[in-house]
């Protein structure tokens, strides 16, 4: 090829004529990552319970792409016959309680005891940290190297009700990949807890004995629906502390109505780092599972659930076409001005962009 800067009188730097481009060190890679799959292959992949697959399959979920939804959603319902086997425990908590020290306890645990997991989380503020499961490394170190346990962290961005349901439908896909026992942790207190009890099978609330007055710490809502209490760190110069703890727990639960399932709530403690009372808390877990499918409770709470993100569902798409409506979009500021300058009332403003949006829909 022709080079100006090769002619005899240019004074600056040469160009050399190059070498060829060696191959790719791995040379299927480029076509991995080039290649789609369609909803045949996820689904095909996922049932034979492949990571890779099914990892791709839960971004799609949590993708904002229409067609990757649109694929998402195709998949999902292929999907459906094969779940809903898993036994699905919520793990909730506060920060430094020791929630991700516990899912690698229990996790380790139950591999040996030959089942599959699957860790999700729901965590509404993970867009700041990008998913606080792993979002440091030193989080499940072993149990994310194990060939049968699936970890995903929480979905970021979107509405808490968004990345529930997203959560939500991921569990979907890793019980038809074969995952038995799903775990979904929730970061901190608040409205999050609620979406995951309305999602899982046992809510497991792991507490730590703080200094004496524990029980105002935490919110009497989460209490009440946690299907049992267990109480961390009991080692060490910390036993005494726990057991009293516990202790102080078991007699506030009694003060609570009994749950729908009939099972009254116990509270255990133990340590996720000796691995004392590890077994026990999952035993606990377990005949509280034995016990509500015994007596129907389990069925109709899953029941209830379905009903339950049926209706999210409806109430979230409703919410969302009515506010990214350009009409209301435009409306939407000189209204809240109005409301604050006291020109109208709040329920006013509010009917006037509910009867524009619903003239624009019969308009359509
Ligand atoms: P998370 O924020 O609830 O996920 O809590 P982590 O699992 O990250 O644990 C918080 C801290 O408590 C870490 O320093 C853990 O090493 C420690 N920790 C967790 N479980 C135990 C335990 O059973 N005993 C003791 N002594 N420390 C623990």
């Amino acid at each position: 090829m022709h080079h100006l800067e090769n002619e005899e009188q240019y004074q600056g730097l040469t160009v050399n004529s190059g070498v060829e481009r060696l191959p790719d060190v791995n040379p299927y890679r480029r076509r991995v990552n080039r290649h789609e799959y369609t909803v045949g292959e996820f689904v095909e992949g996922i049932l034979a319970g492949n990571k890779v697959i099914l990892s791709q399959a839960v971004t799609m979920i949590e993708s904002s792409l229409p067609r990757h939804q649109q694929m998402a959603a195709e998949i999902i319902e292929k999907c459906l016959p094969y779940a809903g086997r898993s036994e699905r425990w919520g793990i909730t908590g506060v920060p430094g309680a020791g929630k991700s020290t516990s899912i690698e306890a229990f996790g380790m645990e139950l591999l040996r005891q030959g089942r599959k997991l699957a860790v999700l989380a729901i965590d509404p503020s993970s867009e700041r940290s990008r998913g606080s499961i792993l979002g440091d490394k030193t989080r499940m170190e072993q149990l994310s190297v194990q060939p049968d346990a699936f970890i995903r962290p929480s979905p970021s961005g979107g509405s808490l009700g968004g990345v529930a349901r997203k959560t939500r439908e991921t569990i979907v896909l890793c019980e038809a990949a074969g995952y038995d026992t799903i775990f979904v942790e929730t970061v901190g207190v608040g409205q999050s807890e609620i979406a995951v009890h309305s999602m899982v099978d046992f809510f497991l609330l792991i507490q730590i004995a703080g200094a004496g007055d524990e029980l105002q710490g935490i919110k009497r809502g989460i209490m009440e629906m946690s299907d049992g209490i267990a109480i961390n760190k009991a080692d060490g110069d910390n036993l005494q502390r726990a057991r009293l703890a516990a202790s102080n727990y078991r007699n506030a639960l009694f003060l609570f109505p009994m749950p729908e399932s009939g099972v009254r709530p116990q509270v255990l403690t133990y340590s996720a780092k000796t691995l004392d009372g590890v077994k026990e808390v999952i035993k606990m877990v377990e005949d509280h599972i034995a016990l509500c499918r015994d007596n129907g409770t389990f069925e109709a709470r899953r029941h209830r659930q379905d009903k339950y993100w049926m209706q999210e569902t409806i109430d979230e798409a409703l919410r969302n076409n009515f506010y990214r409506n350009p009409l209301i979009e435009s409306m939407m500021e000189a209204k809240q001005q109005q409301v604050l300058g006291s020109e109208i009332t709040a329920f006013r403003a509010a009917q006037d962009l509910l009867d524009t949006y619903f003239d624009s829909l019969s308009k359509k």
